[in-house]
């Protein structure tokens, strides 16, 4: 039977064109990689009773579910309709909760674990990116959003068009130092050197220090404490064919609340200077030709940064492009 499929719609109900003629595959989005087992149930249904029997984790931390055929779409919608009023229940603004995924351009927020479980994590990630969920979906842009509890990047927001990293101020009590000097020595040795040993007293350099938060688990007598938490904002890394390169800093120590709003505010800077003659325009693209310039002051309209927030002004992208024989010569 050939049918008569309207790929943009089904693309827009998160449902892929495979290489398969009349079969499709449907991705469910987990925000923050953090699913209920309650609906694991409707997963497994999907899959076994029309999909191939198989669910693949995708690298967005969603799940795929292939070998559907494109006419039991409806009724699939139907069956996943309590994972989209889940999302619902959260806070995310859905309107037909049984008419499936409302858009898949913009991609599962994805995070690592963070401070639920991680010891190195500097604040809730999975709580986070539903905050980001809630902002920004459902919506027909492609952006890929990532949230990471350290410096350590587990979920590599350095390959996103927004990578959101956790940081801490790190408060020393010299009153309670030793002066065993672990904390030098690992700062040293794993992170950015950013500690000295001077006058019995540890000295921090604030410009090197990128608070990750390990002198305070190294610490043995509690002298370094969790000041404020803090975010590094990296933007528009990617991957793809064209140029991949990962993502720069944009700011460090900026606070939760400008996080979101410079989020929002890249939304606009889209809609505004998008190629609307084209399919689809990646948002890296479009900062590459409108300008960093002309990004930062968009993104940064009303969004109040901390008085200890950095905010780059240049960017420069390494990158690479495909340009042939030039590393063999
Ligand atoms: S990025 Fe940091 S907080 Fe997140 S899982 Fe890795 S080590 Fe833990
Ligand atoms: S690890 Fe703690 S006690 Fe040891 S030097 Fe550092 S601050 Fe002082
Ligand atoms: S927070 Fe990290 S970078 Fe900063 S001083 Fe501590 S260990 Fe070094």
């Amino acid at each position: 039977m050939i049918l008569d499929i309207d790929t943009k719609l089904l693309k827009k109900n998160a449902y892929r064109v495979t290489k398969q003629r009349g079969i499709t595959a449907l991705r469910i989005r987990v925000p923050g990689g953090d699913l209920n087992i309650k609906y694991f149930d409707i997963i497994k249904e999907v899959a076994e009773k029309y999909g191939n029997g198989t669910v693949h984790i995708t690298t967005r931390q969603g799940f795929e579910i292939p070998g559907i055929p494109m006419e039991k779409i409806n009724e699939i919608n139907e069956l996943i309709s309590p994972i989209i009023r889940g999302l619902k229940d959260e806070g995310v603004q859905i309107e037909d909760e049984e008419g499936g995924y409302p858009a898949a351009g913009t991609r599962n927020v994805s995070s690592c674990i963070g401070n639920r479980v991680c010891p190195f994590a500097n604040y809730d990630t999975t709580a986070l990116a539903l905050k980001i969920e809630k902002l920004i979906y459902p919506n027909d842009y492609h952006v890929k959003i990532a949230v990471t509890g350290c410096p350590n990047d587990c979920i590599k927001a350095h390959m996103q068009d927004i990578g959101v990293i956790g940081q801490v101020e790190p408060i020393y009590d010299p009153s309670r130092c030793i002066g065993c000097q672990a904390c030098v020595k690992n700062c040293k040795r794993r992170v950015t050197g950013a500690l000295t040993f001077e006058n019995f007293k540890v000295v921090r350099d604030p410009n090197r220090c990128i608070g990750c938060g390990e002198c305070i688990l190294k610490c043995p007598t509690s002298a370094w404490t969790r000041g404020e938490k803090y975010y590094r904002i990296v933007i528009m890394g990617r991957t793809g064919k064209k140029n991949p390169r990962l993502a720069q800093t944009f700011i460090e120590w900026a606070n939760e609340e400008s996080v979101l709003k410079i989020i929002k505010n890249m939304y606009d800077f889209i809609d505004k200077y998008i190629d609307k003659t084209l399919d689809k325009e990646h948002v890296g693209y479009i900062v590459d030709r409108e300008g960093f310039k002309k990004f930062k002051e968009e993104v940064l309209k009303d969004v109040k940064l901390p008085k200890k927030a950095k905010v780059a002004n240049h960017i420069d992208y390494a990158g690479y492009r495909y340009e042939r024989n030039t590393i063999y010569d």
